[in-house]
């Protein structure tokens, strides 16, 4: 027989499984329909990814952002000096670390699988593993008058956190909410 906090802690599995299954979920079923051999320039094949991982983190972060929306609406994760003023926050957008942009990234990914040598770059892979790195790296959810001025804003204006700890932080959220509730 189960007893009260067997159940309690059932809940709480519950819980934090629906925000970090969404986020795999959303792994599993995105199709990139990257691959073959690329030979030339890096900076063309940079050209080339960029799109492909912009959707990729599209998806993802629209995972996080309406399971976030959803317990706390849209707010700017700049708690200290978001710049949106008067002006009412439609969305947000996510913001990579200033010393890691998305082309940053790519182009880091590249630069490494040429020079472990071999004839030419498999996409394919050279894709899984800018995938790989974007896992630990810390985003902000900025609004779009933060993000602008990304640089500008102190350190610690705002949170940035791995998709991993936003999808935890989203579910602790939750699970506060859902005791709160009865
Ligand atoms: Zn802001």
């Amino acid at each position: 027989m189960k007893s009260r906090n067997t159940e309690r802690d059932d809940v709480d599995e519950l819980v934090i499984s629906e925000a970090v299954k969404a986020l795999a979920e959303m792994d599993k079923t995105f199709k990139s329909h990257l691959g073959g051999t690329y030979k030339g320039s890096v900076q063309n094949l940079v050209s080339i990814l960029n799109p492909h991982v912009a959707n990729w983190l599209k998806a993802k972060t629209n995972v996080l952002k309406k399971n976030l929306k959803k317990i706390e609406g849209i707010k700017c994760y700049n708690t200290t000096d978001c710049r949106a003023g008067e002006n009412k926050i439609l969305w947000v957008e996510a913001a990579h670390p200033l010393d890691a942009s998305r082309p940053q990234v790519i182009k880091a990914v590249v630069k490494d699988y040429l020079k472990r040598g071999g004839n030419g770059c498999d996409i394919g892979e050279v894709f899984k593993e800018v995938k790989s790195r974007h896992e630990t790296l810390k985003f902000a959810f900025l609004c779009r008058w933060c993000h602008k001025e990304h640089d500008k804003l102190s350190d610690n204006s705002y949170v940035a956190r791995t998709f991993k700890e936003w999808a935890d932080y989203a579910a602790t959220l939750e699970k506060k909410k859902r005791r709160g509730g009865h």
